[in-house]
């Protein structure tokens, strides 16, 4: 017999597949969910970019001259941490108007919400436009899942409008700053710690370089909603040990940018404060993300979330950053909209959660917004 497909059914069993990420093993999780939307009609692929690890794309094509709407999310979650879980991790423990779990709130409620939506208005013929769901793999790690797509050409196709369905508490967010990560390494020269004056010390090097940073002006003027543009030292080490002058010392950039910032001018201003002493290295360059909020669909939205929520929505942008970074230039910057049943402050922690009345919420919202699309 089939199991009945509710949005709390489904977020468990979402949850009950182990995404963990590192490694990762998203496979089954992914077939999973391509499943239930080809048994509504989508055209299903999927694109590994490493094993056992493929992103999904299914396409729901409705008519050709009109772009589709794009659903998105990732089916990946962060490690359970060092602090022990008042229940099973992959449980989906119900508790009130509570279901509890590794990845409930991000973003496992998410995808489950979009897949009920899809498969809902997916039961009526002749709409227009279509969706294409993009559910991307190891996204917690830097968008290598989105970025493969992307890399691949033209398997993502077109899309008009996105949706991402991260944690907001179904708040329409429209954009969140970019990021940059670098690593700066410095060298030297080791020596015998009692002698000093025969090495040269690669921590010092660094220190002075971190120092610098502490006080690095990008001379940008705040973005009304974003804020400056920040900049943090994550880490550093460096060091044989206690008694040898270092000869190696590394420091981990990590630099969040606001629209108007171009990477490539970030990079130049922090290698030349760091000089020429410190070698400077990308680890992770994704750009920001912005939508006018007088985009006609974002007015739109906001509307109908005036509804939702019962007040009328702000404008308002979210800290971290997502595969939307990726999804909205390759779709050539359509309107973009971040909104999702989790919490955001319970995202990434233990004992995860997910408000059961915000994915039966974000369920019909995300009905509404693609019923609206398709014109049915
Ligand atoms: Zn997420």
């Amino acid at each position: 017999m089939k199991e009945h497909l509710t949005p709390l059914s489904l977020t468990r069993k979402l949850i009950s597949f182990d995404t963990i990420n590192p490694p990762g093993q998203e496979r089954i999780c992914i077939e999973y969910l391509g499943k239930l939307l080809e048994d509504s009609g989508f055209k299903t692929n999927l694109y590994e970019f490493s094993k056992g690890r493929p992103s999904l794309v299914a396409r729901l094509e409705l008519n050709d001259n009109k772009r589709p709407i794009c659903f998105s999310g990732h089916v990946d979650t962060v490690p359970l941490g060092a602090t022990p879980w008042s229940s099973d991790p992959l449980g989906g423990e119900i508790q009130g108007d509570k279901v509890y779990g590794r990845g409930s709130t991000d973003m496992k409620a998410g995808l489950a919400a979009m897949v009920v939506a899809a498969k809902n208005v997916a039961q009526y013929p002749n709409g227009k436009g279509g969706i294409t769901v993009v559910f991307t793999a190891s996204e917690e790690t830097g968008s290598q899942g989105a970025h493969h797509l992307a890399g691949l050409g033209d398997v993502l196709g077109e899309a008009g409008a996105i949706v991402l369905g991260e944690p907001t508490s179904n708040y329409p967010m429209i954009g969140h700053k970019g990021v940059l990560w670098l690593e700066g390494y410095t060298s030297g020269v080791t020596a015998h710690g009692s002698m000093p004056e025969q090495g040269v010390n690669a921590i010092y090097k660094a220190a002075n370089a971190v120092t610098r940073l502490e006080k690095y002006d990008f001379g940008v003027t705040a973005h009304p909603l974003m804020g400056k543009p920040t900049l943090n030292v994550g880490t550093i080490s460096g060091g044989i040990n206690i008694n040898s002058v270092p000869d190696r010392a590394t420091i981990g950039i990590d630099i969040r940018t606001i629209p108007g910032q171009e990477h490539s001018d970030v990079y130049k201003g922090i290698k030349s404060c760091l000089g020429s002493e410190v070698e400077l290295n990308r680890v992770l360059d994704l750009g920001g993300v912005m939508t006018d909020p007088d985009d006609d669909w974002i007015r739109q939205i906001f509307h109908m979330m005036e509804g939702v929520l019962g007040e009328r929505p702000v404008p308002a942008t979210m800290s971290g950053f997502t595969d939307v970074s990726v999804l909205k230039p390759f779709f050539d910057n359509p309107p973009t909209v971040i909104l999702g049943p989790g919490e955001v402050t319970m995202a990434h922690k233990t004992d995860e959660f997910c408000y059961i009345s915000k994915i039966e919420e974000a369920v019909e919202v995300y009905t509404e917004i693609a019923r609206k699309w398709c014109e049915l």
